[in-house]
This record gives C-alpha cells, sequence and structure tokens, in this order.
C-alpha cells in the first residue's frame, strides 16, 4: 500500500500558476485512503472533443512532480489529437504508486469510478505502469474507457499500428528528402526494437531496406538479426544512414548527440525525442535533417484507440493511420514556406485547427 509520507510534498509549487501556465481546463485529485489510491486526472483542452489519455501508473518522487507530468502529458495529447485531425481533445491520468506493489483490483475500479464521474469529459486508456487487465477492472466501473483486449471488442495491442503511422511519415521524409517515398535501398538505423520498434523492422525490411538495430536488450535484437535480417550495431547514432528512427527513449535528439548524427531523416516512435524543442528543431533543420514530429508519426496507437471509441474497425483505424503520410508532407511543406522547424510547423498547424473549430463552434 503506498505510504502518503512517502510523498515528500513541495510547499513551493503553486497549483493555479502550474495549471494556468498551459491553460488547463480542469484538474481533479482522486484520493481514496482505504485502496490507496492517489491519482490526478487532467484535463487540457475538450475544444475538439472529449480529452483522451493513457492512465500512467508511477512511482513519483514527489507529488509535484506527479503533477509536473500529468499536465505535461495531458497538454501533448491536445496536440497529438489535433494535428491527427481527430475529434479528441487532451487529457491523461496519473496514479501515484508503484505499479508492482500498489496495483489492485479495488484501485483500478476505484479509480474508474472517478472517471466514470467525470460524465465522459475524459476518456481513459492503459499507458507506462498500466495494462489491458487494468483497464478491464476500469471498464467495470465506467464505459469511458479504450484500449481493452481485442476479446472484449476492442483494438487491442496498439504497437502494430503505431509501427504503421511511423513508417508512414518515414515514406513521407524520404519523398521530401529523395523525390520519390520507396524505401529500398535505404539504410535505416532503428534505436529500440521492443513492441513498436520490431514492428518497423518488419514494414521497412518488406520494403529491402537495409536495416541496423541498436537495444539494450539482446534477446530483441537476436530476433531482429534471425527474423529480419538486421545488422546489430553499437553505435546508432553515428551509424552513416538515411533515416535514424528513435523508438526507445525520450530527449534523445540533444547537444550530444545532433552534432554526430549522418543521416537525411529523423522518424521515430519514441515520445518527446527533442531534448529542447526550439533549440534542437531548429539544430536538425540547420543541418539539413529533415524531422518528421514524433507526436504526429507515433500518433497510430492513438488513432487506433480512437476507432475504438465508434466501434472498432481495424481496416478504419489504418485508413485513418495513413493520413499521417500526407500530413508528414504538409508540415514540411509549412516548415519550408515559413522558415521554421518541422516541430513548429506542426504545433501551428494543431493549434489552428484548435481555434478553427472554437470559432466555428462558436457559431450558431
Ligand atoms: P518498448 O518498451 O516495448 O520498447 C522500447 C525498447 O527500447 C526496448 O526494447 C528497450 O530495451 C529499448 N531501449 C531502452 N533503452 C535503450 C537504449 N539506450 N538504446 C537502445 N534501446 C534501448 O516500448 P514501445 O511500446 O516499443 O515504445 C517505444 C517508444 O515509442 C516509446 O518512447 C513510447 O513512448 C513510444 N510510443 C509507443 C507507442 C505504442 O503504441 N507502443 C505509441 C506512441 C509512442
Amino acid at each position: 500500500m503506498l505510504e502518503s509520507s512517502a510523498l515528500a510534498t513541495s510547499a513551493e509549487w503553486d497549483l493555479f500558476s502550474k495549471v494556468g501556465k498551459y491553460d488547463h481546463e480542469q484538474v481533479l485529485v482522486c484520493n481514496d485512503n482505504k485502496t490507496g489510491l492517489k491519482a490526478i486526472i487532467a484535463i487540457h483542452n475538450s475544444t475538439l472533443g472529449p480529452g483522451l489519455g493513457g492512465t500512467r501508473m508511477w512511482n513519483y518522487g514527489t507529488e509535484a512532480e506527479a503533477i509536473r507530468d500529468v499536465l505535461r502529458l495531458s497538454r501533448g495529447m491536445t496536440y497529438k489529437a489535433s494535428i491527427s485531425g481527430l475529434n479528441l481533445g487532451g487529457a491523461k491520468a496519473v496514479i501515484i504508486g508503484d505499479a508492482s506493489v500498489d496495483k489492485t483490483e479495488s484501485l483500478m475500479r476505484r479509480f474508474g469510478m472517478f472517471v466514470n464521474n467525470l460524465g465522459g469529459k475524459y476518456i481513459t486508456a492503459e499507458d507506462v505502469g498500466t495494462t489491458t487487465q487494468d483497464m478491464e477492472y476500469v471498464n467495470m466501473e465506467t464505459d469511458y474507457v479504450v484500449g481493452l483486449p481485442v476479446s472484449r471488442g476492442g483494438g487491442g495491442d496498439p504497437s502494430p499500428i503505431t509501427a504503421y503511422g511511423v513508417y508512414m511519415g518515414m515514406k513521407a521524409s524520404v519523398k521530401k528528402q529523395y523525390g520519390s517515398d520507396s524505401l529500398e535501398g535505404k539504410r535505416i538505423g532503428i534505436m529500440g526494437v521492443g513492441k513498436v520498434g520490431m514492428h518497423l523492422v518488419e514494414l521497412v525490411s518488406k520494403e529491402n531496406a537495409k536495416v541496423f538495430v541498436s537495444d539494450i536488450n539482446k534477446h530483441y535484437l537476436n530476433e531482429a538479426a534471425s527474423k529480419y535480417g538486421a545488422t546489430v550495431v553499437d553505435d546508432i547514432i553515428g551509424l552513416d544512414q538515411d533515416i535514424f528512427a528513435p523508438c526507445a527513449l525520450g530527449a534523445i535528439l540533444n547537444d550530444d548527440t545532433i552534432p554526430n548524427l549522418k543521416c537525411s531523416i529523423v522518424a521515430g516512435a519514441a515520445n518527446n525525442q527533442l531534448d529542447k524543442e526550439d533549440i534542437h528543431g531548429p539544430m536538425l533543420r540547420k543541418k539539413g535533417i529533415a524531422y518528421a514530429p514524433d507526436f504526429l508519426i507515433n500518433a497510430g496507437g492513438l488513432i487506433n484507440v480512437y476507432s475504438e471509441w465508434n466501434g472498432y474497425n481495424r481496416e478504419n483505424a489504418i485508413r485513418d493511420t495513413e493520413k499521417i503520410y500526407q500530413t508528414t508532407l504538409d508540415i514540411y511543406h509549412k516548415a519550408d514556406s515559413m522558415n521554421i522547424h518541422t516541430q513548429a510547423a506542426a504545433n501551428a498547424i494543431a493549434e489552428e485547427r484548435i481555434a478553427l473549430m472554437a470559432h466555428i463552434h462558436s457559431r450558431i
């Protein structure tokens, strides 16, 4: 059970300045002593629709860390949904605690009751530290949950569709840099061959790309090599390659790594790849590297669960994920015409759509 004393509360953080900084609409603190539930649900922006975002369970060191995470992640979901053309707002939840120790059926079901009380303003799903099994518990208390197993009418593991979206973003980037979107013969370095990375290896191998992989897990490396003929390398960042696909860690594009990149495209699944958006986005542009914004090209998983919300249909989810190709090209076009980096262009497109939808909905 989570001990409240384990949370070092900082008296220094000021709630409303944090919530107001990115204009969050609503932040709900959920507490239940008996089950040990301590959760925060943040709804950033619901202009486009109900806020959809996963529930992360993490052993945060302080309450301030948990609130910072939920605010940052929920804002990210607003942009991801908007750029993907979905009628969804941005939201996220965090449960404070160690998922391997503190998570119980009663805790997840109590959390589901809090989600239910929001009456559909927030739709939850699995995230780091939660599983489809947990979502089944949540589903016992609320219908406002997606990411259910296939056996329960859900879309199941979103990773294959996420990888497919990354593949679409990659092909659009190749089209921009080389004139044709064929990956044949292209040297592609995939960092992290976990759930998404391995599916990506499969997709690009089918197009006869030359695939290089790195991972800290030897088992996955062996699988990528034996199943798909990928070449295992130690230094994937410094590799001479056409496309670098980060599919492991965030903040991988930073002051140390960017000077070492020898590629013309970065297109991968990892979230928050740019360490500092305003510094590292322009740095990539200056080097002539086409960067496909992560929050667009890894949106296949969100598109998949969104499809679940409307009665899951895999063909629709795949078709909608294919739109990532054109949106990636639109972003490159906007970035070039405004001489801005691609992440800034993607942010602008996402913000524009929200502003326009707010405008039309203000009309009678
Ligand atoms: P995963 O945990 O299955 O795979 C990550 C892989 O990266 C693991 O195999 C891990 O061993 C490896 N790794 C960790 N540190 C590494 C390092 N220093 N060098 C090389 N490899 C390293 O996760 P996933 O579901 O495949 O997600 C990958 C990334 O994509 C994450 O950043 C995730 O947030 C993001 N993402 C995933 C989805 C999805 O549908 N799964 C959706 C959107 C975004």
